[in-house]
């Protein structure tokens, strides 16, 4: 029994319904059109996924893994500079598209990837075209997740 509860409990207390809604929304708010583009030229192939703007406590972005939809809170969005503004949409799209969970390992100062629990818009930055790299690259050496 504890099996089926404690699995059941979880979900329905991550699953706020007042989102639910948010979830299953596969618009793309404009403000992400062009991030969205920007992905799918590295990618190689255009991806369905909803963005849109949303409110959350403890974190910036958030990936709907079953629906595939993400969701940026405007607070953060509004506040920060194009750099982190990708870093942010890329990092959600790892997930969401990608299916890349999060890379705790660091190289120096930074981390060794974009799906570093989280955003460092300084090293994101300082090393964009490796960081961009890593992200689509599955063999590409340091930082590999082995996803
Ligand atoms: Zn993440």
């Amino acid at each position: 029994m504890m099996y089926i509860v404690l699995p059941l409990a979880l979900f329905i207390n991550t699953v706020v319904w007042s989102q639910f809604y948010q979830m299953f929304n596969t618009s793309v708010d404009p403000a992400f059109v062009d991030y969205k583009h920007r992905f799918e030229r590295h990618y190689g192939k255009p991806v369905s996924v909803g963005i849109n703007f949303g409110e959350m406590e403890n974190a910036v972005g958030v990936c709907y893994y079953v629906t595939g939809n993400i969701e940026i809170d405007k607070d953060y969005w509004d506040s920060v500079g194009e750099s982190a503004r990708e870093e942010l949409i890329f990092h959600e799209l790892g997930h969401c598209v990608l299916n890349k969970e999060h890379n705790e390992y660091m190289m120096g100062d930074c981390p060794a990837s974009i799906m570093y629990p989280e955003l460092t818009p300084g090293c994101y930055d300082k090393h964009k075209e490796y960081y961009i790299k890593e992200l689509f690259d599955k063999f590409y050496p340091i930082g590999y997740n082995g996803k």
